[in-house]
C-alpha cells in the first residue's frame, strides 16, 4: 500500500518571545501513514500531539526535517492548499469551526473556496450531510446544535472538500458521553465504508481499541508503536508515562496480578466477557 503521509525526522521548536523560552516539541519524530489506515495518536498534555497536526496541515513548518502529504513536501508553498484539501483537519472546539449561519452553507464553505461549481458543491453538500447523519438539520442554525452535532457538520464541510485524508485533533474532547459516540461511530464509518485515512488524536484510549495502529508520544517523542493489543497490553509503561489503558484492559490487569488467567490484550467487554467463560 502507498503512503498518504510520510515524517521524516521531525523536529519542532517554538521560537523565544518575550514570555516564553524557546521549546523543543518534536524530537526526531518519523512515521508513515499508509492509504486506508487508521492511525490513531495518544499522548498526555502538552506531548506534542497538537504541534504534530499542525505540522501535518502546514499550519507551521519544520524547524529541522520533513512532511510529505501525497508525496508533497509542505515547505512547498505552491501545494499548500493541495495539501490541506488531500489532508483536512477537524479540531477540537466544535464553536470554532463553524463559520455560516446556516449549517448546509458551512458545509458549502471549503468546496466554494475550491473553485468547485455550483452544482457539485450542491452534491457534495447533501452527500457529506447524510454521510454524517446531519441531513435533517440542513436548514438549521448552528448555535441550535449539539457539541457532537457542531463536529459532525465540522467533519461534514472537510467531506465536502474530498479529502484523502482526515487528521482529527481531539475531535471529542470537549464532548458528552452521547456526542463522543456519535463523533466516533462517524469517523469509524469513513474509515471502514468510505475507505478513508483516519489520523486519529485523542486521550481516550477506548476510541483507539480498533484502531489499525497507535503512536504513543511522550515529551515530543514516539515511544511506542504498535497495534492496539500491542501497546496497550504494556500497561506499566503506559501508567509510567501517565497515561491510562482502556478500561477493559486495565481490569484484566488487575484480575492477573491476583492470579486469574486472563489474556493481558483484552481490549473489549465482549473479549472481557470470553476470557471470563473460558474460567469457568
Ligand atoms: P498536546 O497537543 O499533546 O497537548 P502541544 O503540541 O499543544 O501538546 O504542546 C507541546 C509542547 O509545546 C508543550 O510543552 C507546549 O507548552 C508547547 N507549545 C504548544 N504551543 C505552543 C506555542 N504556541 N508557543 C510555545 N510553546 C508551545
Ligand atoms: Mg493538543
Amino acid at each position: 500500500m502507498e503512503n498518504l503521509i510520510e515524517v521524516k525526522n521531525l523536529n519542532y521548536i517554538y521560537p523565544a518571545t518575550e514570555d516564553h523560552p524557546a521549546e523543543q516539541a518534536l524530537f526526531d519524530v518519523s512515521f508513515s501513514v499508509k492509504k486506508g489506515e487508521f492511525l490513531g495518536i495518544i499522548g498526555h498534555n502538552g506531548s506534542g500531539k497538537s504541534t504534530l497536526a499542525k505540522l501535518l496541515n502546514a499550519i507551521i513548518m519544520p524547524t529541522s526535517g520533513d512532511v510529505f502529504i501525497a508525496g508533497h513536501n509542505t515547505k512547498d508553498e505552491t501545494r499548500i492548499w493541495d495539501i490541506r484539501q488531500t489532508a483536512g483537519m477537524v479540531f477540537q472546539n466544535p464553536d470554532n469551526q463553524l463559520v455560516a449561519t446556516i449549517v448546509e452553507d458551512d458545509v458549502a464553505f471549503g468546496p466554494e473556496n475550491l473553485g468547485v461549481p455550483s452544482e457539485e458543491i450542491r452534491m457534495r453538500v447533501d452527500e457529506a450531510l447524510n454521510t454524517v447523519d446531519m441531513y435533517d438539520f440542513r436548514t438549521k442554525k448552528p448555535h441550535q446544535l449539539s457539541g457532537g452535532q457542531k463536529q459532525r457538520i465540522a467533519i461534514a464541510g472537510i467531506l465536502a472538500m474530498a479529502p484523502e485524508c482526515i487528521i482529527f485533533d481531539e475531535p471529542t474532547a470537549m464532548l458528552d458521553p452521547f456526542g463522543r459516540k456519535d463523533v466516533m461511530s462517524t469517523i469509524g464509518k469513513l474509515n471502514q465504508e468510505q475507505k478513508m485515512t483516519v489520523l486519529h488524536i485523542t486521550h481516550y484510549m477506548t476510541e483507539l481499541t480498533n484502531a489499525d495502529r497507535i503512536i504513543v508520544l511522550d515529551h515530543g517523542r514516539i515511544v511506542m508503536e504498535g497495534t492496539p493489543k500491542e501497546v496497550f497490553c504494556q500497561v506499566d509503561k503506559l501508567h509510567q508515562i501517565g497515561l491510562d489503558v482502556p478500561q477493559m484492559t486495565e481490569l484484566s490487569y488487575a484480575l492477573r496480578q491476583k492470579g486469574y488467567d486472563i489474556p493481558a490484550d483484552v481490549l473489549t467487554i465482549d473479549e472481557m466477557a470470553e476470557s471470563i467463560w473460558h474460567l469457568k
